[in-house]
């Protein structure tokens, strides 16, 4: 339990590169997973409660009895708009658009994947959540169409 240990943890963090996900070090399976091809919650063993973005402690319960569940199948276009700023790290890939996407059990925040045309963006339509590698090398996820 070195301090060796920690820096190869945050070093799973930096191909994520996101600002969202830097204060959840615990989470560091959301990369992993990634890395399997696997968009990967958290659902709480106590209370049931999904957290996307995956978290260590329930914000329910704060119990960290949690297991993971792979965001699969389709979602629902809740809600999406287009970014002209981006957080660090996501600069160099605007303008894109970022949306929430209805599972039913949970909700999810993303982005669009670039190919698709904002003008092919309808609210109440049917999306699924992949895996990407962003252009700087940086593990995410995005939103395509079904
Ligand atoms: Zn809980």
């Amino acid at each position: 339990m070195g301090k060796k240990k920690k820096r190869e943890v945050d070093d799973r963090f930096k191909k994520f590169g996101t600002v969202s996900f830097t204060s959840i070090s615990k989470v560091n399976d959301f990369i992993t997973y990634l890395e399997q091809g696997k968009v990967m919650g958290t659902k709480c063993r106590k209370c049931g409660t999904v957290h996307f973005p995956p978290r260590a402690d329930c914000a329910e319960c704060l119990s960290s009895e949690k297991e993971w569940f792979e965001v699969s199948g389709t979602g629902e276009l809740v809600s999406f708009s287009k970014l002209i700023y981006a957080p660090i790290g996501f600069e160099e890939d605007l303008p894109y658009s970022i949306a929430l996407l209805d599972y039913g059990d949970y909700k999810i925040f993303g982005r669009i994947a670039k190919e698709i045309p904002d003008e092919n963006l309808e609210i109440g339509m049917t999306m699924k959540t992949e895996p990407i590698t962003l252009p700087n090398g940086h593990l995410s996820y995005v939103f395509t169409t079904a």
